[in-house]
């Protein structure tokens, strides 16, 4: 059964269409269980109908034109049951009907199984026998399994339909929405440029030629054109990494303009292989050099030269055509972008990014918020290869994107788009004011930060601090961890950047989705696992190493907070508070004093709530990570599209965590802040402010922002609102009375900007 399962579900993939796709599953299940009829009927919602789409065994005209109302009949009874029907004699069943266009009058057994999609009945995968039959338990479970399969691809199949529709302008084509699990806020229009991996380079084969001298001429070219690239790229990068980071493309440069990977290019070329084949064969046996030598620096130049021959091939390729012409208004499209794919539009061009796989932590996220560039990750059912040139819009606020949008929607987001560039005008004035209500409550709003550009920006747009710093984002950024120089220098420049304003340096936060390049971990459950804080203490050479780094850096800047991530228990701060002290009494030994500097905890962990009387009293400060927060105390993983929808951070339980925490650290004397997402969404900062929270750090783009909020909002208002949703029993009766509070304040410009 499973071999046969297997096949008709390759069958299916392979079809043009939806219906053919549906006459492949009713013809082979006919055959695979040996009985009279198999039928598919899908829901048509709108009509509240079930309708025959596809049949091997009644009468074919038959097909589009028998309906059932939903919940009629045993087609019926299975779909509003959401299980299977399984009857010997159907016609005695009292929920059967009798419908003559099928010409079914003479069939007696009958199964029917639902196909269901996250709680939507799709429609009913059916059977029928001549005579009475009851189908075997082995045989209804073949028909669940395939229907469950099945759901998924009616999904895809309906997404193609969609997409020829939309092809051949049919003008009542339904506007296509596809959904993603992560986003970064924001709304975007433009034209699709679809990005797909390259050929790898060990794939490629050896092929004869006949003009040596055209093919070397090619590849002279692709090295030039490369050569030229790497220069541009080293400059874009100017902002966005340290010199140190940059140093990547000085090294890539140097390797091209060396003897050995040209010249030996070339020879093969002229011994008679296409520039492709000799490429391979010339970068593989210097990389295996390499490979093979002591250093383990130079070892690691390896995959250098690697990542320099497929940039080469590329280029020769044009797959990935690394000097292409973007649109000015560009959304980058693909399964999954990489960082050099992004960096690689020029950012006034880059517009939105749409991708199948990735999530909101990935680092190509994280550089997407620090950009402010709007994205929407994991839309599993986008066919990235049928949407280059595309108009499409990103819509970062419902985590949506909308393909060829009908000319009215088009108006709708551009007016939409309008109205937030004027919003954003009209929020300039408060650059300088403080966050304080009418009332008079004040609080400190900071920037999550994890790159110069972005740390530029908050410098620039008058933030009260970096609350929160993402070291390891540079991490990922580079081919092997950064040592303690330059480390040092990075922290420094940071530091620098926003004196005298508080920068607060997160150590690393590895691993759970953030795994390195260079440092794989493989783990079954990984936000249950090796990660954050965990992996500095087993590995205390690298977080010695960046505490050092950190240390050396708030000697001249007296600015530093360094925050702990992912803390969870009494034993791991005091550890982690350990290290910090022997990082200190090393510097000192090899005569470098530096100052003591304030030390927090994040508070992103179930257990770390529930202790935080007496973690918050072993350090000066904590940050809520509402992100992670959420997840753990919810048991949803916040990047996985199948429990999504019960992620919220206004879910009561949430709300109370959190309250909790910033009563303990008011009562202890320490500040507390929230880090998380939730801080740059209007009703969670309102509710958090409520609580009596000291400051939010949240992204730069909702900013300005929230502070109008603030500036709009009473104190004492506030807290009256939170008194009145705590007996609210769900997140989503929560954001809707927050939002008519925040409408009649005035503020309805802002309820976009939520969830
Ligand atoms: C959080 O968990 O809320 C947080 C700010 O950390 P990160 O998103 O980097 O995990
Ligand atoms: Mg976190």
């Amino acid at each position: 059964m499973l071999d046969i399962l297997r096949r008709i579900i390759q069958d299916i993939n392979a079809a043009r269409d939806l219906n053919e796709a549906l006459g492949v599953i009713v013809a082979e299940v006919k055959t695979a269980i040996h009985t009279d009829v198999c039928s598919v009927y899908m829901t048509d919602a709108v009509r509240g109908e079930h309708v025959l789409m596809a049949t091997d065994g009644l009468r074919p005209g038959a097909v589009g034109k028998v309906r059932l109302k939903l919940g009629q009949g045993l087609v019926g009874l299975a779909a509003s049951r959401a299980e299977p029907v399984n009857v010997d004699d159907a016609p005695a069943h009292p929920a059967f009907r009798y419908v003559a266009a099928t010409g079914e009058a003479p069939f007696h057994g009958f199964i029917g199984v639902p196909i269901i999609r996250r709680r939507k009945v799709l429609g009913v995968l059916a059977a029928q026998q001549r005579e009475r039959r009851k189908y075997t338990a082995d045989e209804e479970s073949f028909l669940v399994t395939l229907a469950a399969q099945l759901a998924g691809c009616i999904n895809q199949a309906e997404i193609r339909q969609a997409l020829d529709r939309l092809n051949g302008g049919d003008a009542l084509a339904d506007t296509l929405f596809l959904e993603g699990v992560a986003s970064a806020r924001g709304l975007a229009i433009g034209e699709a440029v679809v990005v797909f991996p390259a050929t790898a380079l060990d794939r490629v084969p050896d092929k004869d030629i006949e003009n040596p001298e055209a093919e070397a001429s090619r590849f002279r070219q692709a090295v030039a054109a490369e050569l030229a690239e790497l220069q541009r790229l080293s400059e874009r990068m100017r902002l966005l990494l340290s010199a140190g980071d940059r140093a990547l493309f000085d090294a890539y440069a140097l390797l091209l303009g060396s003897d050995s990977l040209v010249n030996g290019t070339l020879e093969r070329i002229y011994a008679g292989n296409w520039a492709p084949g000799a490429l391979r064969a010339t970068v593989l046996e210097y990389a295996n050099i390499f490979t093979e030598m002591n250093d383990p620096y130079l070892r690691e130049r390896a995959a250098d030269i690697l990542d320099l021959g497929q940039r080469l091939l590329n280029r020769l390729q044009e797959a990935q055509a690394i000097n292409r012409r973007y649109p000015d208004h560009t959304i980058l499209m693909g399964d999954e972008i990489s960082v050099s794919q992004l960096l690689d539009v020029p950012p006034e061009q880059l517009k939105g990014l749409v991708s199948v796989r990735g999530t909101g932590a990935s680092h190509v996220a994280l550089l997407a918020r620090g950009l402010g560039v709007p994205a929407v990750f994991g839309v599993s059912n986008l066919p990235p290869g049928r949407l280059n040139g595309r108009e499409v819009v990103v819509d970062g606020y419902t985590v949506r994107v909308c393909i060829q949008p009908s000319p009215a929607l088009r108006q709708e987001y551009l007016k939409l788009i309008a109205d937030e560039a004027e919003l954003s005008r009209d929020l300039q004035h408060l650059r300088d004011l403080p966050a304080e209500t009418p009332d008079g409550h004040r609080l400190e709003l900071h920037a999550n930060s994890g790159l110069f550009a972005d740390i530029a920006a908050a410098r620039d747009s008058g933030v009260q601090g970096v609350g929160l710093y993402r070291s390891e984002l540079h991490f990922f950024l580079r081919d092997r961890f950064p040592g303690e120089e330059e480390q040092t220098t990075l922290y420094s420049r940071v530091l620098r950047m926003m004196e005298p304003h508080p920068v607060v340096l997160r150590t690393l936060d590895i691993g759970g989705d953030k795994p390195l390049p260079y440092f794989p971990i493989e783990e079954q459950n990984p936000f249950l696992g090796w990660r954050g804080i965990r992996i500095s203490l087993d590995q205390p050479d690298l977080f010695k190493t960046q505490l050092r780094a950190m240390l050396r850096a708030g000697t001249a800047h007296p600015n530093l907070s360094i925050l702990l991530p992912m803390i969870s228990g009494i034993g791991e701060l005091s550890e982690a508070l350990e290290l910090l002290r022997e990082a200190q009494a090393e510097l000192a030994e090899d005569g470098v004093v530096v100052r003591t500097p304030r030390v927090g905890i994040m508070v992103e962990v179930p257990s770390a709530v529930y202790q935080i009387e007496k973690l918050i009293r072993m350090v000066d400060f904590a940050s809520i990570g509402s992100n992670d927060l959420t997840q753990y105390l919810l048991a949803v993983d916040r990047n996985n599209d199948r429990v999504a929808k019960l992620y919220d951070s206004l879910n009561p339980v949430v709300l109370a965590a959190i309250r909790h925490v910033i009563d303990q650290a008011r009562a202890a004397g320490r500040p507390i802040s929230v880090c998380g997402e939730m801080a740059g969404d209007p009703v969670g900062a309102l509710l958090v402010m409520a609580m009596g929270v000291d400051s939010l750090s949240m992204n730069l783009g909702s900013l300005l922002k929230i502070k109008w909020l603030i500036r709009s909002v009473p104190y004492s208002e506030a807290q009256t609102l939170l008194a009145e949703v705590t007996d609210l029993d769900s997140a989503a009766a929560i954001r809707d009375r927050a939002n008519a509070f925040l409408e009649q304040h005035g503020l309805s410009g802002l309820l976009r900007v939520g969830k």
